[in-house]
């Protein structure tokens, strides 16, 4: 039997939208997050302790807590989903334990893993992801460091720079892959969301008036310590992203923040055997979809950035779309789920994707960005994999990218490939003659979808607890 009429996955704007939705139209609705609040990434909850602030992204993330905590939807917090089957039988492990439940349909809203392109020193303490100093700031309250530096390509490179002056914090510059032309061909897109455009433009203000300098079209070479600090290599790149000759500038910081965008977690639609494609512009693998968020497999929806970046808003009214078109597949309150409110939601999410989806070309893979990679350095940090590893085993063979994580174990420690699959696959493509990102492949998704403890599973027991069988007679 059903626990629910739906289970949606990700408690981000598109979760949080997808399951009102859902609810609105008389479905039986749970919604499952990781983290002790909902809000996902963009509207991450600050913590209790942390004196309050108006920052808008607050507000939009407080307004949605309280309308979710307002509604019929079951909200399942501090539960990581870390298995699910293909009747959609839903595991997670939160607080109390171990939890499953089922449902008719499975809407998954499981959001984006930062990218970070490796290059030497890139696992030295104090070199941390862009989103991740988002988390630190909007989360904890907390600098990134007293002085930063802030490096890579995106929208959060002025996000976590602003953020971080306005807490007080100085960057001591940004090092942008992309040239100021790059941008300007983004504005007809801009364009379509005013108000967020302008929150763009006030980051740049903000961050000029620091006197911060930005490096259009240089990336982070090198980071080593020196004494307490960091000093950070930049050198200037081609458009593709790899370095080129030319002067290099230096700068001793506490804290280097880089980000080379993000990845769609696709963890749950691949377990499910969902069909797949492959992205660049949208970050990489992506479900198949049609335009509603509905997959290959029957009654399973994708909706948000893990169906492809396109931002904050796009991703709430996706969410609201997916929920919409799932009620109506689901049979109910035609009122509510009717052909005028899911027109609505295609338009908004449409609306609102043109926007998100020029940010993301920007944050997308740069091809001479990877071949730049020194042989040396680390690229699966987890199980200390080389590129110089990865090529080797590409030479010996390795056909994709399964071949190669069995080969070098890449891929295979507790990320389960979130932070390096994106790169190593990329790295083989390049590698094996002929080869497309296509063919390469994914790394197969596996549970745990997420690192859990064996006793959160099996709970506390003494050996006596256990039924020991008679031993049979001989
Ligand atoms: C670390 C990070 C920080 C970001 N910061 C910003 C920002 O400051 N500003 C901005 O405009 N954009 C930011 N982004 C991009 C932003 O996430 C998206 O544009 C937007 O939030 C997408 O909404 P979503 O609902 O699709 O996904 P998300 O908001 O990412 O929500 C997905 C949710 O699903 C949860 N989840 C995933 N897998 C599981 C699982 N197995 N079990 C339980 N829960 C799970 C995640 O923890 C998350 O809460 C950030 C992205 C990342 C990765």
């Amino acid at each position: 039997m059903n626990d629910f009429d739906v289970i949606v996955i990700g408690g981000g704007p598109a979760g949080v939208q997808a399951a009102l939705a859902a609810s609105s139209a008389g479905l039986s609705v749970a919604l499952f997050d990781e983290n002790p609040q909902a809000g996902g990434q963009v509207y991450r909850a600050p913590h209790a302790d942390m004196a309050a602030y108006g920052d808008a992204d607050r507000e939009a993330g407080d307004a949605l807590r309280r309308v979710l905590g307002s509604s019929a939807v079951r909200v399942f917090l501090a539960h990581s989903v870390w298995a699910v089957t293909g009747d959609y039988r839903v595991d997670a492990v939160g607080p109390e334990g171990p939890l499953h439940c089922c449902a008719r349909a499975l809407i998954v809203a499981t959001g984006t893993t930062e990218r970070v392109v490796p290059f030497d020193g890139w696992t030295t303490p104090g070199v941390i992801g862009l989103a991740a100093a988002t988390i630190l700031l909007k989360a904890q309250g907390v600098l990134p460091g007293r002085t930063t530096l802030v490096g890579g390509c995106g929208p959060l490179l002025a996000a976590v720079a602003a953020k971080t002056i306005a807490g007080g914090g100085e960057v001591v510059a940004i090092a942008d892959i992309a040239s100021s032309a790059d941008w300007l061909c983004t504005l007809p897109a801009l364009v379509t969301r005013p108000d967020l455009l302008a929150q763009g433009f006030a980051w740049w203000r903000a961050i000029r008036r620091a006197g911060t300098p930005r490096y259009a079209r240089h990336t982070l070479e090198r980071v080593e310590p020196v004494g307490e600090r960091l000093r950070a290599t930049l050198a200037p790149c081609d458009a593709s992203g790899r370095p080129v000759a030319g002067a290099r500038r230096t700068a001793d910081v506490d804290c280097v923040a880089v980000g080379h965008g993000l990845v769609p977690s696709t963890e749950i639609t691949r377990l499910l055997r969902a069909r797949h494609r492959y992205v660049r512009a949208a970050g990489g693998w992506i479900a198949n979809t049609d335009r509603d968020g509905r997959t290959s497999r029957e009654r399973l929806y994708v909706c948000g950035d893990g169906a492809g970046i396109a931002g904050a808003a796009a991703a709430a009214a996706h969410g609201t779309l997916a929920g919409l078109v799932c009620a109506r597949d689901l049979g109910a309150n035609d009122a509510i789920a009717s052909t005028a409110a899911i027109e609505a939601a295609r338009a908004s999410h449409a609306r609102n994707a043109r926007f998100g989806r020029a940010m993301g070309r920007m944050m997308a893979l740069r091809e001479g960005h990877v071949q730049g990679i020194g042989a040396d350095t680390t690229v699966c940090r987890c199980e200390d994999v080389t590129r110089a590893e990865i090529e080797a085993a590409c030479m010996a063979g390795a056909q994709d990218v399964n071949q190669l994580k069995a080969w070098t174990r890449c891929g295979m420690g507790p990320c389960q490939g979130r932070s390096c699959g994106d790169v190593a696959a990329e790295l083989q493509m390049h590698g094996v003659p002929g080869k497309t990102r296509e063919s390469i492949g994914a790394f197969s998704a596996r549970t745990p979808l997420r690192p859990v403890a064996v006793e959160a599973l099996t709970g506390t027991y003494t050996y006596e607890d256990i039924p020991i069988p008679k031993a049979a007679p001989l």
